[in-house]
């Protein structure tokens, strides 16, 4: 068993410092608390595995005019959407986010 550090978790994990607080309010297992937190890589990193994808913060895209950063199709967004449910530009399939048009 490997315990790391905050800091060491944050290089394995490539994260920031934001990220870890978010983590761990998602749940992220840990031992200890304040400055004597650590933790248990393959506890930590397994959890990472299965659940940094729910702890990603989605942008939000706000209803308004939105262009196709690959063909340039004009859409709206009648109301406000996770970027990630968004699907494909209809026209050319490209999965980029949206530019918001600024009228
Ligand atoms: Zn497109």
């Amino acid at each position: 068993m490997t315990f790391l550090t905050p800091t060491e978790l944050r290089d394995t994990l490539r994260i920031s410092k934001s990220t870890e607080h978010r983590l761990l309010k998602n749940g992220m297992p840990s031992i200890g608390g304040g400055r004597l937190r650590r933790y248990d890589q393959e506890a930590a990193v397994e959890w990472f595995r299965q659940h940094a994808h729910q702890s990603t913060a989605t942008t939000m895209l706000e209803p308004g005019d939105y262009q196709c950063p690959g063909c340039g199709f004009l859409g709206i967004i009648h109301t406000a959407i996770a970027a990630t449910q968004l699907g494909a530009c209809r026209t050319c399939g490209s999965r980029d986010r949206p530019v918001r048009v600024t009228a």
